[in-house]
This record gives structure tokens, C-alpha cells and sequence, in this order.
């Protein structure tokens, strides 16, 4: 089968796109509730819910689960778990399958994100189509064995809809109407709702985040370095290069932002351990390299992965006092 035959059958899965339409819409008036008549609790909770999930996303099926960029105590595994449970966007296992799928065919007609079909296939029409039509052959070559193996992704996955019934929905959901009051409608639209559609969004916009905090498919000429510095980052076409660096934020930010404080935080608790990123002279020391042996950018980046591997583990042995 043709690539071009098989991406023509992609579908529209019409029930999915009338549930995003109405999570949004639904949202949107969550948000004019949040403002108007909502109590000042429902919106700290609510927050506080959405920060938990983003954490989920991005530090847990991001940063750890999909690209292994450091390694984590079994508490702080089992929290990323249940708060990416709380964000509502499936379970972990499935997360990391697309998005190494996403990474391993980046930018062809096989990526189910890929960007260079513009910001509203990349974000939105690429979570509401059909699979690709060699999709089964095409995860046979995801190498998942890392995650079969995290009993809290097993678990997840096994109980997803019992867990987010609970953590994602209920308990959500019921504790603005129990303890301080909130009227019910107010309750789902904010707490339940508009959350929902932030998580989303947020989750979404891992892979769409390039078309946003990057130079593609902006209409000025990229060969300026001022607009480096001017308008947007070139951090995550960096990520598609070197994913497994931990300090490399998902939406245009490098060494900081809210996911990579808590890495640090987590760090300095003895939960997070073996951060593997790649220094600039390590970078310049691996393109001397290519340069020198003709080694081809896939061999310098791999060896750039095993360097930063071997650091990872040095830094791991030095005592902490
Ligand atoms: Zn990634």
C-alpha cells in the first residue's frame, strides 16, 4: 500500500470531534462562571488540579516515561501516575506509543502529528482522525519494553477508566460541592470542564509546541539569528534532536519553566536521579567529531546519547552532603 493511499484513509471520528467541541465550548463558559460567580476556592482548586496534570504530562509521560531522561523514585512514579491520571488524556502506555511513533517518523507522512500538515492538523485534526492504515506494523517497531515492564503504567493502563473515574472525575468534581460549598453546575463546568479542556490542550500541545516556539512555518526569513532572541526559541526543534535531555522544556523553554523547577526540586529530595543532558561543549565536541571521522549527524547523536548516559552516571556516584 502506498503512503499517500493509506493516509487518504484516515477518517473523521465525528463523535470524538462533537466531544472536543463541546469540551471547549462547555470550557469557555466554565471560564465566564470561573470569573463571575464561582467561589475563589473552586478557581485555586482548580488551578492546583491542572498544575498536578501538567506535571503528568510533561515531567511523568514526557520527560520520564517517553524519553527516559532521568530516573525516578517508586513514590514519585506512583504520583506522576495518578496525576497524569487526573489530566484525563488516556492512559500512559498509549501516551508514550504515539509520541515515540511521533518521534521515530518526526515530520513524514507516517508522523500521526506531523507538523508540516500546519498547527491545526498537528494539535487538533491528528487527535480526532482514524489511524494510519499501516499503524499496527508501524508500533511493531516501537521498542516499549521499558514500559511494560513500570508496574505503575501496567496498573494505569489495566484500571484506567476506574481511576479516572475516581481521581479524575469524583473526587475532583465532589470536593468544591462538599467543602466549600459550590453550586453544582459550577463544579462540573469548572472543575470538571474547563479542565479538562486545558489538560487537553496541554497534552496536545506537546507535539503541536514547535509550530508555536519555533521559526516553522513563520512567514520571515529564518536566517536571521536575531529572531532567535527576538521572537521565538528553537528549543523544541533542539527536543527532536535530543530528546532525552531533561532540562529541555515542551513549550519553548530551556532550564526553566514550572515541570523542569519540580524536576530540580524533586532532584535535591533524592526522588529524581540520573539527569541526562548534553553540555554546548559536549555538542561542539561531537560535531568536531563528525567533522574529523565523516561520521553521519545519526552517529554523532548517538554517541552524544551515550556521552550523556556515562555523565548521568558519573554525576549519579558523587556524594551529596
Ligand atoms: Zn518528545
Amino acid at each position: 500500500m502506498s503512503e499517500k493511499k493509506s493516509v487518504k484513509n484516515k477518517e473523521m471520528q465525528w463523535a470524538v470531534i462533537l466531544w472536543y467541541i463541546h469540551l471547549h465550548v462547555l470550557g469557555l463558559y466554565g471560564f465566564w462562571f470561573a470569573l463571575t460567580s464561582a467561589k475563589w476556592m473552586t478557581v485555586f482548586f482548580t488551578l492546583l488540579l491542572t498544575i498536578l496534570a501538567y506535571l503528568g504530562v510533561t515531567v511523568g509521560a514526557h520527560r520520564f516515561w517517553t524519553h527516559r531522561a532521568f530516573e525516578a523514585a517508586w513514590p514519585l512514579r506512583l504520583f506522576l501516575m495518578l496525576c497524569h491520571t487526573i489530566a484525563g488524556v488516556g492512559p500512559i502506555y498509549d501516551w508514550v506509543l504515539y509520541h515515540r511513533l511521533h518521534h521515530k517518523y518526526y515530520g513524514t507522512d507516517k508522523d500521526p502529528f506531523n507538523h508540516k500538515k500546519g498547527f491545526l492538523y498537528s494539535h487538533f485534526m491528528a487527535n480526532v482522525l482514524s489511524w494510519h492504515m499501516d499503524y499496527d506494523e508501524m508500533i511493531r517497531l516501537i521498542d516499549m519494553r521499558d514500559v511494560e515492564q513500570d508496574g505503575y503504567v501496567w496498573f494505569q493502563k489495566k484500571f484506567y477508566w476506574l481511576l479516572f473515574g475516581i481521581f479524575g472525575i469524583l473526587l475532583p468534581v465532589n470536593a468544591p460541592l462538599e467543602y466549600w460549598d459550590e453550586s453544582l453546575s459550577g463544579a462540573i463546568v469548572i472543575t470538571g470542564l474547563l479542565r479538562f479542556a486545558i489538560t487537553t490542550n496541554i497534552s496536545w500541545l506537546v507535539a503541536s509546541s514547535r509550530l508555536i516556539w519555533s521559526l516553522e512555518g513563520k512567514k520571515i526569513p529564518p536566517d536571521s539569528i536575531s529572531l532567535f532572541f527576538i521572537t521565538h526559541s528553537f528549543w523544541p526543534a533542539y527536543h527532536y534532536m535530543i530528546p532525552w535531555d531533561w532540562k529541555c522544556g515542551e513549550y519553548g523553554t530551556y532550564d526553566s519553566g514550572v515541570a523542569t523547577f519540580f524536576i530540580k526540586m524533586w532532584n535535591e529530595l533524592g526522588m529524581v536521579d540520573y539527569l541526562r543532558t548534553s553540555e554546548t561543549e559536549d555538542i561542539r565536541d561531537m560535531l568536531h567529531q563528525m567533522a574529523k571521522k565523516k561520521l553521519t549527524l545519526e552517529n554523532g547523536l548517538n554517541e552524544l546519547e551515550e556521552l550523556s548516559k556515562y555523565n548521568a552516571k558519573k554525576t549519579r556516584i558523587i556524594p551529596r552532603h
